[in-house]
């Protein structure tokens, strides 16, 4: 399919979601697929609204392009922080840096700094957009591009799950999107700045992510499990939303 159709068939996707899901919240981490969201949800489906974790650990090229994409767009979006206690009784049980020491120190500093706050995010919405892709990691290959998502109790679009990375940069070089000035220093995928690095050519696209750790598949913060397949969303099973990208 080419990008036009792929483009073409978002855009009745996302004027669905804005139509028929509202409240519905896309979750952008400035990454390249989703700079791709913003800069078509800015311009065009601003009743979807967009927030963003600040887990007080980003690299100062995110916050940069936080600030670049505000003034780009004037469109707000929600900054959802960590709870100040909990990152200080981290902090002070077990260390700031801990995530290095263990994958269970790792996923309870994720769990604080992003899976909660993602909580609170999401409360009261009917839907949550993100920009995953098949492509960016085998645990993402299986995804689908609506899936119900029962941790949250709320539907998960995947819309760009079946773009190309050179669709996504097509489509930034062709609408002058701005983007994360890491991606051009070998970071195809970027989080926290202390657990992200850069990678080599050929290496998977998030070894560069807790790059430490040997799971190798298993490079998940825990903001994307739990889900249950597209094929059973009882509360919405009335809507015939079609998803067709
Ligand atoms: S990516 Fe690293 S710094 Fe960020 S929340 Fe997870 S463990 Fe903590």
């Amino acid at each position: 399919m080419s990008l036009e159709a792929k483009i073409s068939q978002l855009k009745v996707l996302l004027g669905q979601i804005e139509r028929e899901f509202s409240p519905a919240a896309f979750a952008t981490s400035f990454g390249a697929e989703d700079m791709v969201l913003l800069d078509l949800i800015a311009r065009e489906f601003s009743g979807i609204q967009v927030f963003t974790l600040d887990t007080g650990r980003l690299p100062k090229e995110t916050l940069a392009l936080m600030e670049v994409s505000l003034v780009r767009y004037g469109k707000p979006f929600h900054v959802f922080k960590p709870r100040p206690e909990a990152v200080e009784n981290y902090v002070n049980t077990l260390g700031a840096n801990a995530f290095y020491e263990s994958i269970e120190n790792r996923k309870a500093c994720c769990h604080i700094r992003k899976v909660e706050p993602l909580g609170r995010a999401l409360t009261d919405r009917r839907a949550w957009l993100t920009g995953l892709r098949r492509e960016q990691a085998a645990s993402r290959a299986a995804l689908a591009h609506q899936e119900n998502d029962a941790t949250h109790g709320l539907i998960k679009f995947n819309p760009l799950l079946d773009w190309t990375n050179d669709d996504v940069w097509t489509y930034i070089r062709a609408n002058d999107v701005p983007y994360n000035a890491l991606h051009d220093r070998g970071y195809p995928s970027i989080g926290c700045e202390p657990c992200t690095r850069a990678v080599k050519a050929g290496e998977d696209p998030r070894a560069g992510r807790w790059w430490w750790e040997s799971e190798a598949g298993k490079k998940e913060c825990g903001l994307h499990v739990d889900e249950t397949k597209a094929a059973a969303i009882p509360q919405y099973s009335n809507i015939s939303i079609k998803v067709t990208l």
